[in-house]
Protein backbone atom coordinates (compact mmCIF):
# COMPACT_ATOMS: atom_id res chain seq x y z
CA UNK A 1 0.00 0.00 0.00
CA UNK A 2 1.44 3.71 -0.80
CA UNK A 3 0.98 6.23 1.59
CA UNK A 4 0.35 9.95 -0.06
CA UNK A 5 2.48 12.80 1.45
CA UNK A 6 -0.85 14.47 2.66
CA UNK A 7 -2.02 10.99 4.04
CA UNK A 8 1.20 10.60 6.31
CA UNK A 9 1.43 13.90 7.60
CA UNK A 10 -2.44 13.49 8.57
CA UNK A 11 -1.85 10.29 10.09
CA UNK A 12 1.08 11.52 12.16
CA UNK A 13 0.11 14.07 13.23
CA UNK A 14 2.41 16.62 11.38
CA UNK A 15 -0.24 18.48 9.14
CA UNK A 16 -1.43 19.87 12.77
CA UNK A 17 2.51 20.76 14.22
CA UNK A 18 3.29 22.34 10.86
CA UNK A 19 -0.19 24.68 10.85
CA UNK A 20 0.36 25.43 14.14
CA UNK A 21 4.25 26.42 13.60
CA UNK A 22 2.41 28.66 10.63
CA UNK A 23 0.44 30.54 13.19
CA UNK A 24 3.26 30.68 15.58
CA UNK A 25 5.43 32.63 12.23
CA UNK A 26 2.57 34.51 11.94
CA UNK A 27 2.21 36.02 15.23
CA UNK A 28 5.78 36.60 16.11
CA UNK A 29 6.64 38.08 12.22
CA UNK A 30 7.42 41.81 12.37
CA UNK A 31 4.69 43.97 11.95
CA UNK A 32 4.40 47.70 10.85
CA UNK A 33 0.57 48.96 10.42
CA UNK A 34 0.36 51.77 7.68
CA UNK A 35 -2.72 53.17 5.19
CA UNK A 36 -2.57 53.79 2.10
CA UNK A 37 -5.57 57.01 0.95
CA UNK A 38 -6.14 56.91 -2.98
CA UNK A 39 -7.08 60.75 -2.58
CA UNK A 40 -8.18 60.25 -6.54
CA UNK A 41 -10.49 58.00 -5.54
CA UNK A 42 -11.84 59.71 -2.45
CA UNK A 43 -12.43 63.06 -4.36
CA UNK A 44 -15.09 61.06 -7.03
CA UNK A 45 -17.82 61.57 -4.10
CA UNK A 46 -16.67 64.91 -1.67
CA UNK A 47 -19.59 64.62 0.41
CA UNK A 48 -18.77 61.03 1.82
CA UNK A 49 -18.47 60.86 5.24
CA UNK A 50 -18.92 57.32 5.84
CA UNK A 51 -15.11 56.26 6.88
CA UNK A 52 -15.72 59.41 9.69
CA UNK A 53 -19.00 58.18 10.38
CA UNK A 54 -18.00 54.30 10.87
CA UNK A 55 -14.74 55.99 12.92
CA UNK A 56 -16.74 58.51 15.37
CA UNK A 57 -19.52 55.71 15.87
CA UNK A 58 -17.31 52.90 16.63
CA UNK A 59 -14.93 54.90 19.46
CA UNK A 60 -17.67 57.12 20.91
CA UNK A 61 -16.53 60.51 19.36
CA UNK A 62 -18.91 62.85 20.37
CA UNK A 63 -20.81 65.84 18.14
CA UNK A 64 -20.45 69.29 19.83
CA UNK A 65 -22.13 72.00 19.54
CA UNK A 66 -18.99 74.46 19.79
CA UNK A 67 -16.93 74.17 17.23
CA UNK A 68 -13.95 75.36 19.33
CA UNK A 69 -14.70 71.71 21.82
CA UNK A 70 -15.03 69.68 18.16
CA UNK A 71 -13.50 66.30 19.20
CA UNK A 72 -12.36 64.22 15.65
CA UNK A 73 -10.11 61.27 15.17
CA UNK A 74 -10.68 61.64 11.33
CA UNK A 75 -12.00 64.18 9.23
CA UNK A 76 -11.41 66.27 5.93
CA UNK A 77 -8.77 69.39 5.29
CA UNK A 78 -8.19 71.24 2.54
CA UNK A 79 -5.65 69.72 0.48
CA UNK A 80 -3.26 73.16 0.98
CA UNK A 81 -4.07 72.76 4.29
CA UNK A 82 -3.04 69.09 4.54
CA UNK A 83 -0.15 69.60 2.28
CA UNK A 84 1.23 72.92 2.64
CA UNK A 85 4.78 72.05 1.14
CA UNK A 86 3.13 70.38 -2.08
CA UNK A 87 1.14 74.15 -2.19
CA UNK A 88 1.71 76.40 -5.00
CA UNK A 89 0.71 78.27 -7.70
CA UNK A 90 -0.16 75.55 -9.91
CA UNK A 91 -1.70 73.03 -7.83
CA UNK A 92 -3.17 70.61 -10.08
CA UNK A 93 -7.35 71.50 -10.24
CA UNK A 94 -7.83 68.04 -8.89
CA UNK A 95 -6.83 68.83 -5.39
CA UNK A 96 -6.65 72.92 -5.45
CA UNK A 97 -9.00 73.55 -2.18
CA UNK A 98 -10.27 69.77 -2.77
CA UNK A 99 -10.94 68.04 1.00
CA UNK A 100 -8.67 65.54 1.65
CA UNK A 101 -9.38 63.04 4.41
CA UNK A 102 -6.60 63.25 7.54
CA UNK A 103 -6.00 61.20 10.63
CA UNK A 104 -3.50 60.45 13.02
CA UNK A 105 -0.02 59.80 11.24
CA UNK A 106 1.38 56.88 13.68
CA UNK A 107 4.28 58.67 12.88
CA UNK A 108 7.36 56.44 13.27
CA UNK A 109 8.99 59.44 14.94
CA UNK A 110 6.24 60.98 16.84
CA UNK A 111 6.63 63.99 19.03
CA UNK A 112 3.85 63.58 20.79
CA UNK A 113 5.40 60.38 22.58
CA UNK A 114 8.27 62.19 23.63
CA UNK A 115 6.66 65.05 25.27
CA UNK A 116 4.44 62.98 27.35
CA UNK A 117 5.28 63.66 31.22
CA UNK A 118 2.85 60.57 32.12
CA UNK A 119 3.59 58.00 29.07
CA UNK A 120 -0.47 57.84 28.60
CA UNK A 121 1.05 58.00 24.83
CA UNK A 122 3.33 55.59 23.41
CA UNK A 123 4.46 53.55 20.40
CA UNK A 124 3.93 50.44 20.03
CA UNK A 125 6.70 47.88 18.55
CA UNK A 126 3.76 47.01 15.75
CA UNK A 127 4.00 50.92 15.10
CA UNK A 128 0.57 52.05 16.70
CA UNK A 129 0.76 55.24 18.78
CA UNK A 130 -1.42 54.58 21.55
CA UNK A 131 -3.88 56.24 24.39
CA UNK A 132 -3.91 55.47 28.18
CA UNK A 133 -6.96 58.27 28.75
CA UNK A 134 -6.30 56.98 32.51
CA UNK A 135 -3.34 58.11 32.88
CA UNK A 136 -3.49 61.33 30.56
CA UNK A 137 -3.48 64.39 33.06
CA UNK A 138 -4.88 66.77 30.37
CA UNK A 139 -1.43 68.70 30.05
CA UNK A 140 -2.48 69.03 26.04
CA UNK A 141 1.49 69.03 25.76
CA UNK A 142 1.26 66.44 23.21
CA UNK A 143 -1.49 68.41 21.53
CA UNK A 144 1.06 71.30 20.83
CA UNK A 145 3.82 68.99 20.00
CA UNK A 146 1.43 66.99 17.10
CA UNK A 147 2.16 69.13 13.92
CA UNK A 148 -0.43 67.51 12.24
CA UNK A 149 -3.69 68.82 14.61
CA UNK A 150 -4.12 64.81 14.95
CA UNK A 151 -5.23 65.16 18.61
CA UNK A 152 -8.30 66.64 20.10
CA UNK A 153 -8.61 67.58 23.69
CA UNK A 154 -12.00 66.80 25.57
CA UNK A 155 -12.92 71.11 26.97
CA UNK A 156 -16.47 69.53 28.19
CA UNK A 157 -17.69 66.15 29.27
CA UNK A 158 -17.98 64.15 25.73
CA UNK A 159 -20.70 61.54 27.09
CA UNK A 160 -23.90 63.79 27.05
CA UNK A 161 -22.83 64.62 23.39
CA UNK A 162 -22.71 60.68 21.94
CA UNK A 163 -25.59 60.81 19.09
CA UNK A 164 -25.24 56.87 19.93
CA UNK A 165 -23.29 54.50 22.48
CA UNK A 166 -21.18 51.96 21.23
CA UNK A 167 -21.17 49.76 24.70
CA UNK A 168 -17.80 47.99 24.05
CA UNK A 169 -15.53 50.90 23.45
CA UNK A 170 -14.67 53.22 26.08
CA UNK A 171 -16.39 56.28 26.64
CA UNK A 172 -13.45 59.74 27.97
CA UNK A 173 -14.16 62.27 30.19
CA UNK A 174 -13.70 66.10 30.16
CA UNK A 175 -9.75 66.92 30.29
CA UNK A 176 -8.19 63.83 28.44
CA UNK A 177 -6.83 63.99 24.99
CA UNK A 178 -7.86 61.38 22.24
CA UNK A 179 -6.95 60.51 18.58
CA UNK A 180 -7.04 57.58 15.83
CA UNK A 181 -5.82 54.14 18.00
CA UNK A 182 -5.87 52.79 14.02
CA UNK A 183 -8.51 50.53 15.47
CA UNK A 184 -6.07 48.43 17.89
CA UNK A 185 -9.37 46.22 19.49
CA UNK A 186 -10.27 45.55 15.67
CA UNK A 187 -6.78 44.38 14.35
CA UNK A 188 -6.54 42.04 17.75
CA UNK A 189 -9.34 40.48 16.41
CA UNK A 190 -8.56 40.10 12.89
CA UNK A 191 -10.86 42.85 11.62
CA UNK A 192 -9.59 46.02 9.55
CA UNK A 193 -9.90 49.40 10.52
CA UNK A 194 -13.68 50.59 10.85
CA UNK A 195 -12.96 53.61 8.32
CA UNK A 196 -11.42 51.18 5.92
CA UNK A 197 -14.38 48.80 6.02
CA UNK A 198 -16.70 51.82 5.38
CA UNK A 199 -15.10 53.07 2.20
CA UNK A 200 -18.17 51.88 -0.53
CA UNK A 201 -14.67 52.96 -3.10
CA UNK A 202 -12.01 51.11 -1.40
CA UNK A 203 -9.98 54.26 -1.33
CA UNK A 204 -8.54 53.63 2.29
CA UNK A 205 -5.99 50.13 2.40
CA UNK A 206 -4.70 49.07 5.06
CA UNK A 207 -1.91 46.91 5.76
CA UNK A 208 1.90 45.81 6.60
CA UNK A 209 4.74 47.42 5.67
CA UNK A 210 6.99 44.90 6.91
CA UNK A 211 5.07 42.29 5.07
CA UNK A 212 6.34 43.00 1.17
CA UNK A 213 3.60 40.83 -0.50
CA UNK A 214 0.81 43.00 1.98
CA UNK A 215 -1.99 45.14 -0.33
CA UNK A 216 -0.08 48.28 1.06
CA UNK A 217 3.68 47.28 -0.23
CA UNK A 218 2.08 46.33 -3.57
CA UNK A 219 0.03 49.84 -3.32
CA UNK A 220 3.68 52.05 -2.77
CA UNK A 221 5.40 49.83 -5.62
CA UNK A 222 2.89 50.66 -8.10
CA UNK A 223 1.48 54.13 -7.36
CA UNK A 224 3.08 57.80 -6.44
CA UNK A 225 2.56 58.64 -2.82
CA UNK A 226 3.35 61.41 -0.67
CA UNK A 227 3.11 62.01 3.05
CA UNK A 228 1.85 65.04 5.11
CA UNK A 229 5.07 67.48 6.12
CA UNK A 230 7.80 65.06 5.27
CA UNK A 231 10.54 67.52 5.88
CA UNK A 232 9.42 67.69 9.91
CA UNK A 233 11.26 64.24 10.23
CA UNK A 234 8.34 62.65 11.85
CA UNK A 235 7.58 59.83 9.15
CA UNK A 236 3.95 59.33 8.81
CA UNK A 237 2.73 56.48 8.37
CA UNK A 238 -0.30 57.50 6.07
CA UNK A 239 0.68 57.31 2.18
CA UNK A 240 -1.50 59.81 -0.02
CA UNK A 241 -1.80 58.93 -3.72
CA UNK A 242 -2.41 61.87 -5.91
S1 LIG B 1 0.16 62.45 13.76
FE1 LIG B 1 0.44 63.63 15.63
S2 LIG B 1 -0.63 62.45 17.19
FE2 LIG B 1 -0.30 61.07 15.48
S3 LIG B 1 1.64 60.04 15.95
FE3 LIG B 1 2.12 61.79 14.63
S4 LIG B 1 2.61 63.43 16.09
FE4 LIG B 1 1.53 61.85 17.26
S1 LIG C 1 -2.44 65.57 27.49
FE1 LIG C 1 -2.34 63.46 28.23
S2 LIG C 1 -1.46 62.27 26.55
FE2 LIG C 1 -1.08 64.42 26.13
S3 LIG C 1 0.96 64.84 26.93
FE3 LIG C 1 -0.47 65.36 28.56
S4 LIG C 1 -0.72 63.51 29.78
FE4 LIG C 1 0.26 62.91 27.85
S1 LIG D 1 -8.05 53.63 11.76
FE1 LIG D 1 -9.78 53.28 13.18
S2 LIG D 1 -9.50 54.82 14.77
FE2 LIG D 1 -8.24 55.48 13.03
S3 LIG D 1 -9.54 56.82 11.81
FE3 LIG D 1 -9.81 54.76 10.96
S4 LIG D 1 -11.61 53.94 12.05
FE4 LIG D 1 -10.87 55.70 13.22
Amino acid sequence: MTITRQAFFRMTGLAALAQAGRRLMAAVAPRRWAMVVDAQKCLRDQGCTRCIQACHRAHNVPTLPRPNHQVAWIWKERYERAFPSQRNEYTAETFKDKPVLVLCNHCDNPPCVRVCPTRATWKREDGLVMMDWHRCIGCRYCVAACPYGSRSFNWVDPRPHLLELTADFPTRSKGVVEKCTFCEARLAQGRPPACVEACPDKALVFGNLADPDSEVRKLLRARYTIRRKPELGTQPQIFYIV
